[in-house]
């Protein structure tokens, strides 16, 4: 079963590979954004693990309801709502559980992902955070490690595509060739589960 522990330490993780990878998400961004999605993460995520330490919620829903609330509060660009959403909605559909199964959690976060998809208005192949994480929800009900292997997938296979939604698709077609930066930024969240878990 899943704590609030569990959830605390996979926010830490997060931040952890946000910092690691800050410089190359920024690169990523630069080449079909305006080059900030590096440092908007670093600062939601760490503004993330302070309050998390400060308040420490002792739910799992509790957990992931404020790191979304801060990441709303904390990051401009259009990542900040969007995750945000996306671990206020997931933590909602935990409820007051104290503990909950692998199995759970990937049904809530599959509501997350579709509030992220409902706010944004975006679609699977439209080159978005979402290419990473519809594959993942997919994969989280047979393990973590799985949903990690399909979400660094996904992120991949943005390459080719081209922007619908966002800043990238003011490219139009010069948005092939890239791969997305909210896709890549949204692996590294969905790996973090396989450290929080060992
Ligand atoms: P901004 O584009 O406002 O500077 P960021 O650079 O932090 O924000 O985040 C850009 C990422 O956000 C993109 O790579 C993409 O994955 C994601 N994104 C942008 N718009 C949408 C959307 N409408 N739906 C889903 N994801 C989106
Ligand atoms: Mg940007
Ligand atoms: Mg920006």
């Amino acid at each position: 079963m899943l704590d609030a522990a569990f959830f605390r330490r996979w926010m830490t993780a997060t931040a952890s590979a946000v910092d690691r990878e800050a410089a190359r998400l920024t690169e990523l961004d630069s080449a079909i954004g305006d080059a900030d999605h590096g440092a908007n993460l670093q600062r939601g995520f760490t503004a993330v693990t302070a309050v998390l330490e400060k308040e420490a919620p002792d739910t799992p829903g509790g957990v992931l309801a404020l790191a979304g609330r801060q990441l709303i509060s904390t990051v401009g660009g259009a990542s900040g709502p969007l995750y945000g959403t996306l671990l206020r909605r997931t933590g909602k559909a935990l409820g007051d559980r104290a503990e909950v199964s692998r199995e759970e959690f990937a049904a809530a976060l599959g509501e997350g992902v579709a509030a992220v998809a409902q706010l944004g208005g975006a679609v699977a192949g439209d080159k978005t955070m979402l290419d990473a994480l519809l594959p993942a929800v997919e994969a989280l009900g047979e393990s973590f490690a799985a949903a990690g292997e399909a979400a660094r997938a996904g992120a991949l296979a943005t390459v080719p595509l081209q922007a619908r939604k966002g800043r990238a698709s003011y490219l139009g077609e010069r948005s092939i060739g890239h791969q997305d930066p909210g896709a890549t930024s949204a692996a590294l969240l969905v790996e973090a589960l396989a450290e929080a878990a060992a």
